[in-house]
């Protein structure tokens, strides 16, 4: 099939062509696309914030188009500013989309990636209010910003953690990793094989998902709000759990006791750590894109947040003078570092 180029449709057409197919769900988007700039209304409610955050993605740097299908991407980079929302305890609302794209970029791999941004806004109910369209010399760029509510009184800080809160955290944690250690590896052995051999990816299904097509956590924002649970302390987990953990006890000013046999760890990233003679516990520590939530919660909901399908307790919040520690399994404190920790050998450079 003939690819279609992008100067077919010019600028405009393709702007038309890109988003014609994203009526708007939400009542604050009074005007979505196809003006000088998107009308949105959050006065409703007095009591309601809004929320912006912004992630710009860059071929080359955050993705590789040899192993990224543009649909996967396009969800992808819809997501992690979704993830950001959630992880304020609030819920996204609107996008706008900037891509800066080359030559080489077909009509159809654009329609992909929208395909994909489509479908995170599908099942995250986001309307796509506007965006920007350029072109780029040095590879495919996307930029999306992401506009969310939430309650004024239950937005949740990174500053939040008090002494002894448990430290929780959700899903599991390094797979994503593991998953684009078994992507570059396979694409290694793809450029050096003249005949091209497919990859058998069977059994890796999980890692490679949780690479290619993280899940925003907006599941356990809605547990947590039916349990009527504000963690006290949020963030999401995008450069890997130690350094986000830094971050939490740095700003909210205390230090944390952290239990390696506690983190959540799937069984594909184990077998894919022992194929890479890694270590898992690194992987899980440090290993980035999981898009998972980490947050505290005062002790006396032990009981409930326990209750909760997909929550894990890994620890809790300590004084700032006891320091930062990672307790092993047997029993040693470390300091936990941003990334890896002495003498083990950190694979995230
Ligand atoms: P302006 O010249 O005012 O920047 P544009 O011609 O760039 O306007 O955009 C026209 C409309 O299309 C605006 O509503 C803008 O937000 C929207 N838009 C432009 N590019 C994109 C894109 N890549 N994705 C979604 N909306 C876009
Ligand atoms: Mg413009």
């Amino acid at each position: 099939m003939a690819l279609t180029e992008i100067s077919t449709l010019g600028e405009f057409g393709l702007i038309k062509h890109l988003t014609e197919e994203f009526p708007l769900k939400n009542p604050e988007s009074v005007k979505g696309v196809g003006d000088d700039a998107a009308v949105l209304d959050f006065s409703h409610d007095p009591d309601t914030r809004v929320l912006v955050t912004t992630d710009v993605l860059l071929e080359g740097i955050h993705f590789d188009l040899v192993y990224t299908p543009m649909k996967h991407l396009g969800y992808k980079a819809a997501m992690v500013n979704f993830s950001d929302i959630y992880a304020m305890n609030g819920m996204p609302k609107q996008i706008t989309v900037t891509i800066g794209v080359s030559k080489r970029i077909s009509v159809e791999s654009l329609d992909a990636l929208y395909d994909g941004i489509r479908l995170a806004c599908e099942r995250h109910q986001v309307d796509l209010v506007g965006g920007d369209t350029t072109s780029s010399v040095t590879g495919l760029t996307i930029s999306i910003t992401c506009i969310g509510t939430a309650a004024k009184d239950k937005i949740v800080y990174r500053s939040g953690a008090k002494v002894n809160d448990l430290i929780c955290v959700s899903g599991d944690l390094g797979a994503a990793y593991m998953g684009l250690q078994l992507l570059e590896r396979e694409k290694t052995v793809f450029l050096q094989t003249k005949d091209g051999v497919q990859p058998d990816f069977a059994g890796k299904e999980y890692i490679l998902e949780r690479q290619l097509k993280p899940e925003a956590r907006r599941d356990i924002i809605e547990r947590l709000g039916q349990a009527g649970i504000v963690p006290t302390a949020m963030m999401d987990i995008s450069d890997g759990l130690s350094s986000e953990l830094l971050h939490i006890c740095e700003q909210s000013k205390v230090g944390c006791r952290v239990y390696e046999e506690k983190i959540p760890i799937d069984f594909q990233t184990a077998s894919m750590a022992e194929t890479f003679n890694m270590n898992l516990s690194t992987c899980a520590l440090n290993g980035g894109e999981d898009y998972e939530l980490l947050f505290t919660v005062p002790l006396a909901l032990h009981e409930q947040v326990n209750q909760i399908k997909g929550i894990k307790v890994i620890g809790y919040i300590t004084d700032e003078s006891e320091g930062t520690a990672l307790v092993t399994r047997d029993g040693a404190e470390l300091t936990l570092k941003a990334q890896g920790w002495n003498p083990l050998k950190n694979p995230v450079e």
